[in-house]
């Protein structure tokens, strides 16, 4: 089956650092690390002589058995992680880590119903499609909706609130939803949300409005679930996107960077609600394997020792201004944002009526990529082309292919 849409896909060959090389031989920038994989680059020295020496020593150890690898991936996983969140479960994907967190607040709650937002995205598993705020993702999966969908608080995109803080708004309408006896809503066992969404559009939530969320769990016993899955490991110039505003969650889940390009996630929680389960609750043959694991040490120390996420902070900022000083007459372009290497650019109709515009965001995409730069599509509409460089990324090629952004959509 293919696994991708565009009729004429880029053959991946080779990949290093920021470039990823065809089957012709051509290559790019690639300014979208993959699906935001590539945080250190890809084929990273550390990470690869490391994939390396647990090849030859073990590539596979049950979830069943400890082993000295998985130990120091904990150890790692320890030193970045939010306190008090100090026990971790791993997983192979994303979708796993997002499955396992909700099934672990259900258990801890005794409660069912789920609040999720508009424009989430939690992965395409069927145990994570239900929280999706895009319904063809279960069309395909033939899976139910099973959350009480509240706006993303999108400051650019929310007609509804009526010139008021979406946020403000937002918080308002969950404080009836769990404090109101008839609103209809059972108790809620979990509230998950990605704090800078991703897929969604790289939208950033108001100030105050991930502090609220944790204020209206706390009242009412609902747990705080984050998905730092794409926002987290330095892409926002933080380790987690959630410390820009000192929030943390009862549960958070990772993956995409944190394996080094190896696929890994896991769901970090606080003692207290990772206990509800007992060894056993859960397996799977792969929650990893040695080699993920010995790949994500690799890179948690490379993000940690080469000063990434402080890079991610200061050369974001300079990209999202130079980029915001390139577009300012880009008639197409209705909002250029983000936090740290994590920037979208929203393509509109016209910049009054902000009617979004997701057939010309395609053609963008694929012309840049004619140009060699390599950019990610997204949003609610499809159409606001995705930045996610690799934290590793060389400056000059990153503002070389910046203007060549700026070239194109002016
Ligand atoms: N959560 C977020 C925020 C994501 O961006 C993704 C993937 O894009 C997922 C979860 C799902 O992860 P995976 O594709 O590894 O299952």
């Amino acid at each position: 089956m293919r696994t991708w849409s565009d009729p004429e896909p880029l053959v991946w060959a080779r990949t290093a650092g920021d470039r990823v090389w065809d089957e012709d031989g051509r290559d790019y920038l690639d300014l979208y690390a993959g699906f935001a994989v590539a945080a250190l680059g890809y084929c990273h020295p550390r990470v690869t002589d490391a994939i390396r020496a647990q090849a030859g020593e073990m590539t596979h150890c049950p979830s069943a058995h400890p082993s000295r690898i998985r130990a120091e991936l904990y150890e790692r996983l320890a030193r970045i992680a939010p306190q008090p969140l100090t026990r971790f479960l791993l997983a192979v994907t994303g979708s796993l880590a997002n499955e396992l967190a909700i099934a672990l607040a259900r258990a801890h709650t005794g409660r069912e119903a789920i609040v999720s937002f508009s424009g989430a995205y939690l992965g395409r598993s069927a145990g994570a499609v239900p929280f999706a705020g895009k319904h063809v993702y279960r069309e395909s999966a033939g899976v139910a909706a099973d959350a009480h969908f509240l706006p993303f608080p999108d400051t650019y995109r929310s007609p509804w609130a009526g010139g008021r803080d979406p946020g403000t708004a937002v918080l308002e309408l969950l404080e009836t939803a769990l404090t109101d006896p008839a609103s209809g809503v059972d108790p809620v066992a979990a509230v998950v949300i990605e704090p800078v969404q991703g897929n969604g559009g790289v939208v950033v939530p108001p100030d105050g409005f991930l502090a609220g969320l944790r204020g209206l769990c706390d009242r009412t016993g609902a747990l705080l679930v984050f998905d730092e899955i794409q926002s987290g490991f330095g892409r926002t110039g933080r380790i987690w996107a959630s410390e820009h505003w000192g929030v943390v969650p009862d549960l958070m889940t990772v993956g995409k960077g944190i394996g080094g390009g190896l696929a890994l996630a896991a769901v970090l929680g606080r003692d207290d609600v990772m206990s509800t389960w007992g060894p056993d609750a859960t397996t799977s043959t792969f929650l990893t394997n040695a080699l993920n694991e010995a790949a994500a040490v690799a890179a948690i120390d490379a993000l940690l020792e080469e000063g990434l996420v402080e890079r991610s902070a200061e050369l974001g900022a300079r990209l999202l201004a130079r980029l915001c000083a390139d577009l300012a007459d880009a008639a197409c372009v209705g909002d250029v944002r983000g936090l740290g290497l994590f920037v979208g650019i929203e393509i509109v109709v016209d910049r009054e009526t902000r009617e979004p515009d997701g057939a010309r965001a395609r053609d963008l995409q694929r012309e840049l990529r004619r140009r060699g730069v390599l950019v990610g599509l997204g949003g609610r509409y499809g159409n606001v082309l995705k930045l996610s460089p690799p934290l590793v990324v060389d400056e000059g090629r990153l503002f070389g292919g910046l203007a060549t952004i700026a070239e194109v959509l002016r």
